[in-house]
């Protein structure tokens, strides 16, 4: 089978790896004229590494250590100056956490499913941590360390999204593992492994699609395919011209969805036009309007990127959506 995989970041050289694997013949176009996305670790004049994108995985992100691990790559924990928090900021702490935790315990497994947690997906996290904090100290020190830790503005997230995506790593450790060396070595450690060397410059501006092939179109030029996975970050995803490919559904899932601003260095991701964000985010209300249609199967057209996972924003999510695109690629003309 010829595969068309857009897009040379984590999710996009990883489904074209799997599917290699399986036997099909592979071509990857970038948008770019380097392959990586949104990991990209630059070498600084004292012989280290920076990282501007993603940076750090969690242990419990298995999909991620496990690459890393089998790679030859060694990880370090990261370690963070420990802050001194006074005694109102640790008492506000505690009533968040434990408020949330009876929110975790009532969620359930695909709270997108259950149109009556509405309310709670309309809420965001802010306000919320206005109804938990006592102290001025306690909801400045809460707001802050959330935009710090994920680039998002808690004023404009949905308080469902974010209890969701605490009660995956809920009991979990809290442990941030680098690479040494930079995370950009688990980019150039996938494309050594592959077949195929990824087309640089070439940013997709439409896709279309027949009965039997896909054709891709580029800057004056056009490459066929029996299927495409497509990589791209929704908010990239609505500058391509998919015909009448998509769903409603699916259109609206993108169109919802927010854009985190996480800076580590010196990189704005939200004004690098093949980004939009340093991930996706969920607006209040979006969880609920997004539902499980971000990654939706369009016929011939196949999507995988960290958005499209149970693990939006991070490296485990594009690897587990390059894991599932590739079994639905594998599993399509079965049906
Ligand atoms: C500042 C920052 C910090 C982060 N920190 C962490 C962290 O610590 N831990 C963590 O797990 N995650 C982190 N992340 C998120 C992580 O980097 C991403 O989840 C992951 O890299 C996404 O991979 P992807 O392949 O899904 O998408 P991308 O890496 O965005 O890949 C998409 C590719 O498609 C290309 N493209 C775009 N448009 C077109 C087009 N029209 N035609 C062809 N190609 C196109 C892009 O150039 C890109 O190469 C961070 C991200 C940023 C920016």
């Amino acid at each position: 089978m010829k595969i068309a995989v857009v897009g040379a970041g984590l999710a996009g050289l990883s489904v074209a790896h799997i599917l290699e694997q399986k036997g099909c013949t592979v071509t990857i176009f970038e948008a770019k004229d380097r392959i990586g996305g949104r990991i990209l670790s630059v070498p600084t004049d004292d012989g280290g590494t920076r990282e501007e994108g993603g940076a750090y995985v969690r242990p419990f992100h298995r999909r991620a250590c496990s690459l890393i691990e089998h790679l030859g790559l060694t990880l370090v924990e990261k370690s963070f100056p420990k802050r001194d928090p006074n005694d109102d900021v640790i008492k506000d702490q505690s009533r968040i956490r434990s408020e949330a935790k009876q929110l975790m315990e009532d969620l359930p497994p695909k709270p997108w499913t259950s149109p009556e947690l509405v309310e709670l997906d309309q809420t965001t996290v802010a306000s919320f941590f206005e109804f938990c904090c006592r102290s001025e100290a306690g909801l400045e020190s809460a707001m802050k360390g959330f935009t710090a830790g994920s680039g998002q503005d808690p004023t404009e997230v949905s308080l469902l999204g974010w209890i969701d995506s605490e009660k995956k790593m809920a009991g979990q450790s809290k442990s941030l593992l680098g690479v040494e060396g930079g995370m950009e070595g688990v980019i150039k450690g996938i494309a050594a492994d592959l077949h195929t060397e990824p087309v640089l410059n070439r940013p997709m501006k439409s896709i279309q699609q027949s009965e039997d092939h896909v054709e891709i179109w580029m800057e004056g030029e056009m490459a066929m395919a029996d299927r495409a996975v497509i990589t791209l970050p929704p908010k990239v995803l609505l500058d391509v011209d998919f015909g009448d490919s998509l769903s409603m559904e699916q259109e609206l899932a993108w169109q919802v969805l927010g854009a985190a601003g996480l800076m580590r260095g010196e990189i704005d991701w939200r004004d690098d036009q093949y980004a939009k964000a340093s991930g996706p985010t969920f607006p209040p209300g979006a969880v609920l309007a997004a539902g499980d249609h971000i990654g939706e199967q369009a016929g011939r057209i196949h999507f995988a990127g960290d958005a499209a996972s149970n693990w939006p924003g991070l490296l485990e999510g594009a690897l587990e959506s390059a894991e599932r695109a590739a079994e639905e690629v594998m599993n399509a003309d079965k049906k």
